[in-house]
C-alpha cells in the first residue's frame, strides 16, 4: 500500500498516518520529521534546512526529493508506506512520479483531509498547549509567525496539488473537521477499494 496524504499543517495527516502505520504495518515518512531529525544530527542537510524550516518556509526541492528517493529504498518500505509532508510542492510530485516509476512502484492513493483555515491555528495553540504539559518541547515553528507563514506556503505551493492529482484521477477528498475516528474509518473505506 503506498499513500499519499495531503493537507494543511494541523489537518491531522500525522494523526492518521500513525493508525494507518499500525494497521497496516508500513513506515509513516514524514518529511518534516527527517528534516528535524537531520537537524538533531547536526548533518549538512539539516544545518542548512533549519534556518528556513523554523521561518516556515519550504526546504529545497532538490534536498526533500532525494531524502525521499532513499528512503523508500529502504527495506522496511518494500510492503509499502505512507507519505505525509511530501510532495509539497508539483515540482516534487513530478519528480516523486519519476521516482516512483524507475522503481516500478505505483501509487495506490492520494488522500487529502480538508479543513477550515480558521480552525487549524486553533489546533497548533492546543498541540503547544499539550506538549508543554507533558514535559515536551515545542517545535521551534509552532510559532504564530511561523505558524501564518506555513499556511502561506500552503496555499501558495502544495494546494496545486490537489489540481494536479485531480487531473491524474488519483485524488480523494475527505473530510478533516469529522472526529478523528470518523476520519480514520473513511480512509479505510478509500484504501479498501484502492
Ligand atoms: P506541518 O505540520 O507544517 O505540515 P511538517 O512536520 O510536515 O509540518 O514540516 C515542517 C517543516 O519541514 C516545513 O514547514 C518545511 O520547512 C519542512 N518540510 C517538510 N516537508 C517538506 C517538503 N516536502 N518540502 C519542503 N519542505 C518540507
Amino acid at each position: 500500500m503506498r499513500i499519499i496524504l495531503l493537507g494543511p499543517p494541523g489537518a491531522g495527516k500525522g494523526t492518521q498516518a500513525k493508525r494507518l502505520t499500525d494497521k497496516y504495518g508500513i513506515p509513516q515518512l514524514s518529511t518534516g520529521d527527517m528534516l528535524r531529525a537531520a537537524v538533531a544530527a547536526g548533518s549538512e542537510t539539516g544545518l542548512r534546512a533549519k534556518a528556513v524550516m523554523d521561518a516556515g518556509g519550504l526546504v529545497s526541492d532538490a534536498i526533500v526529493n532525494q531524502i525521499v528517493a532513499d528512503r523508500i529504498r529502504e527495506a522496511d518500505c518494500s510492503k509499502g508506506f505512507i507519505l505525509d509532508g511530501y510532495p509539497r510542492t508539483v515540482p516534487q510530485a513530478v519528480a516523486f512520479a519519476e521516482n516512483m516509476k524507475a522503481s516500478g512502484l505505483r501509487l495506490d492513493a492520494v488522500i487529502e483531509l480538508k479543513v477550515d483555515e480558521e480552525a487549524l491555528v486553533g489546533r497548533m495553540e492546543r498541540r503547544v498547549a499539550e506538549t508543554v504539559a507533558a514535559g515536551g518541547t515545542v517545535r521551534a515553528d509552532d510559532n504564530p509567525e511561523s505558524f501564518r507563514k506555513r499556511l502561506a506556503e500552503y496555499r501558495e505551493k502544495t494546494a496545486p496539488l490537489s489540481a494536479h492529482y485531480q487531473k491524474e484521477g488519483q485524488l480523494v477528498v475527505l473530510d478533516g473537521m469529522a472526529e478523528m475516528d470518523a476520519v480514520t474509518d473513511a480512509i479505510g473505506q478509500v484504501l479498501e477499494k484502492a
